[in-house]
């Protein structure tokens, strides 16, 4: 019953929701065109177009007229304009897909299983955050604070629906959000929680340093922790003994 560990989606995260897709610029459009995927619409395209000319060479047409030549220089660009646009319908296609896949998958995980969640409500879940963030190590409250980083809390995000949390640039904003329904189910009580909201915290503000998941797993805090990962101690009270400063030190990973 505990979902994915995924806690954190990468920096694609910080690309706008695919959603958006139609709204995007020409410029924009033609830097995520997939051109294989162009080239070989434009080849099928060109393909069925030169039927007739290659059945005419086949029974002995000499098709090498001036009238050809000009049809397929009229046709070529047109043929991967159409190659193009239908690319573009395709991919938003995919996302669309991609998108009800996540919804649904967000409906499995977090709408249907608010119940599972409800022991530890919105207002004690930001509590259990508020002290997470209060027993971070000093240098990385202030290095958060350098880089204008939001702590945020949500039931979830359809857009990550297996997600423990998020680290994000969107809008000019740059954000770590937790959520609350993921990480309440993942966990059997409030301590199991707490240490549960600590880990996912500290790899999402391992992100805000610039730290890659290949980074993050070389710890305890990795979503997939490579043997021997290094473990990144409990934040315990500072009264406990402070959690050494190196445990996890932003960009040496
Ligand atoms: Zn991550």
């Amino acid at each position: 019953m505990t979902p994915s560990r995924a806690r954190h989606a990468p920096r694609a995260a910080s690309v706008e929701p695919s959603v958006d897709a139609q709204r995007r610029s020409i410029r924009e459009r033609l830097a995520l065109t997939e051109w294989i995927e162009v080239v070989v619409i434009f080849a099928v395209l060109a393909f069925v177009v030169s039927v007739p000319l290659l059945y005419s060479a086949a029974r002995g047409v000499d098709v090498v007229r001036p009238w050809v030549i000009g049809a397929v220089a009229v046709l070529a660009p047109l043929l991967l304009l159409a190659a193009w646009l239908l690319s573009e319908h395709f991919w938003n296609v995919a996302d669309t897909l991609e998108a009800r896949r996540r919804r649904t998958e967000y409906d499995r995980l977090v709408g249907s299983q608010l119940d599972l969640a409800a022991w530890c409500g919105p207002e004690l879940f930001d509590e259990v955050v508020d002290r997470a963030v209060t027993r971070l190590p000093a240098e990385f409250i202030r290095g958060l604070e350098q880089r204008n980083v939001a702590i945020t809390t949500a039931d979830g995000d359809p857009e990550w629906p297996w997600a423990l949390g998020l680290y994000q640039t969107q809008g000019g904003i740059t954000k770590i959000t937790l959520f609350r329904v993921n990480l309440v189910r993942s966990a059997g009580s409030l301590d199991q929680l707490e240490d549960a909201v600590a880990d996912t915290l500290l790899h999402e503000v391992g992100h805000a340093f610039g730290m890659t998941e290949d980074d993050l797993n070389r710890y305890s805090i990795g979503n997939r922790p490579v043997r021997g990962a290094i473990p990144v101690r409990r934040l315990a009270d500072p009264a406990q003994g402070a959690p050494g400063p190196g445990e996890v030190t932003p960009g040496t990973g």
